[in-house]
């Protein structure tokens, strides 16, 4: 007997691709340097290269679902015969809303925006239950900012404010803030002071030198006391009952901030979402701005979604505003509270909703829900997501980044292009908005002038 008669056989070695700088679209860092390895046989990544411990998840956790195109009231259809009820849906509506955005490409949410103006809708985003209030001051104060090869490069002082990077962006410490090496801070984490402001100690707390505990809902009385103590005035003594921090403490604080090289703030929904919401934006913004007199300092919001800094941007320069804008009129209308998607569905206004990679059935209020359950959907994603089961038209969506290229932006405003690692049998948001905006155009012309000016 021969040993290759007795010999078991060699297991098959998958096939692998490896894509090189990969982008990672699960958090606001959209770190771009990922090499991912995919099984092609499998359609699965089985490596990302210098992810972290949630870019992993969301590459490993990646698989095609076995789901028809599209559903018309739970009943499968193919795209064609969905897009053409999804032009329906939104061309019947009298206050039609376009919400979510933040998971998707810039080149997607553009076309959404042109799709909620033919239409004379409201646009919104998942910035409006996030960072809406530093969009809110944005507009009110303006940002002194950077981008963070910048902080990476030059920042000897950090504050990080009212967020946990160590738990949701995890590789911002590594790769952008806290530890790098940088021209102008050789010795990375050496050559930084790190402050963090929050009202819990979190694990982020172990990675700064400095944690000031504040009393919760004290966000703004601190930034405006270091804004008096940045002017020369010292803050009313009672400071220190409303924060839970020394008048001492702060002092000193603020005479490290002054002495920075280059100083940066670092803010995030223990900010924004908490009692003053775009007050307390304002008072970081502003505080940073203050600063500027003595020496450089920027304010950075931390942003969530892997795109929702897109979203911001391409809403902005589509209409002239971030979030929450409303075109019925023919040219935009911006109210934070009237305008957001959460808000108009809870007082039962929208009559139709076009809902894009997001699942608000998920977490909206009970009101809000109830409304949104009472009205036709449209909802493209390329999960069963909560809302996708409620919706009368779904569409099965490939997922950005890993089957689509596209555009998306980092938190520091900087577009980013995508690398997908595999081809999906989905459609792409983009294919799929163009679609409807076709048929909507269509219809529109067929039936009598334009009605809308994207
Ligand atoms: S920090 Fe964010 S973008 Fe970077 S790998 Fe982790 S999850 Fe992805």
């Amino acid at each position: 007997m021969s040993v290759a008669e007795i010999a078991p056989p060699a297991p098959k070695l998958p096939t692998l691709k490896v894509v090189k700088d990969a982008t990672c679209t699960f958090c606001g860092c959209v770190c771009d340097d990922i090499d991912i390895s995919v099984d092609v046989e499998q359609n699965k990544i089985v490596e990302a290269k210098r992810a972290c411990i949630l870019g992993k998840a969301w590459f490993f956790n990646h698989h095609i679902d076995d789901r028809p195109e599209a559903t018309i009231d739970g009943r499968p259809v193919g795209y064609d015969e969905a897009i053409e009820a999804a032009a329906e849906v939104l061309l019947n509506a009298r206050y039609p809303v376009t919400y979510g955005l933040s998971d998707t490409t810039s080149e997607a949410q553009r076309v959404a925006v042109a799709i909620t103006d033919w239409i004379g809708g409201t646009v919104d985003t998942t910035t409006s239950v996030c960072h809406g209030p530093s969009g809110m001051a944005f507009q009110g104060v303006g940002e002194v900012t950077c981008t963070l090869g910048e902080i990476r490069n030059r920042a000897d002082v950090l504050l990080f404010w009212g967020g946990n990077p160590a738990e949701s962006h995890p590789r911002h410490f590594t790769k952008y803030s806290l530890m790098p090496k940088g021209e102008f801070v050789p010795n990375g984490r050496k050559d930084r002071y790190a402050v963090l402001i929050d009202v819990r100690r979190t694990k982020s707390a172990k990675a700064v030198d400095q944690f000031l505990q504040i009393k919760p809902r004290s966000d703004f009385e601190l930034a405006w006391s270091l804004r008096l103590l940045a002017k020369g005035i010292d803050p009313d003594p009672s400071i220190e009952a409303k924060t839970g921090i020394s008048l001492d403490t702060l002092r000193a604080l603020m005479e490290r901030m002054k002495a920075a090289k280059f100083g940066a703030i670092l803010f995030g929904m223990g900010v924004t979402m908490t009692r003053g919401k775009h007050m307390n934006s304002t008072a970081v913004l502003a505080l940073a701005r203050d600063m500027n007199r003595h020496t450089r300092w920027v304010a950075k919001p931390m942003r969530g979604h892997g795109n929702v800094t897109g979203a911001d941007n391409v809403v902005t320069w589509s209409t002239g505003y971030p979030f929450g804008v409303n075109l019925g009129r023919g040219y935009p209308r911006f109210n934070p509270g009237e305008f957001t998607t959460s808000d108009l569905l809870a007082r039962g206004e929208a009559d139709a909703a076009l809902i894009i990679a997001s699942d608000p059935m998920s977490n909206f209020s009970q009101p809000a829900r109830d409304h949104l359950q009472s009205i036709p959907v449209v909802v493209l994603d390329p999960k069963l997501s909560d809302t996708a089961r409620i919706a009368k038209v779904a569409f099965t969506t490939a997922t950005y980044g890993i089957n689509t290229p596209g555009t998306v932006y980092r938190m520091d405003d900087v577009p980013i292009p995508l690398r997908p690692a595999f081809e999906s049998p989905y459609k792409s948001d983009y294919e799929i908005l163009k679609g409807i905006e076709r048929r909507i155009r269509e219809r529109q012309l067929a039936s009598g002038p334009s009605t809308g000016m994207p």
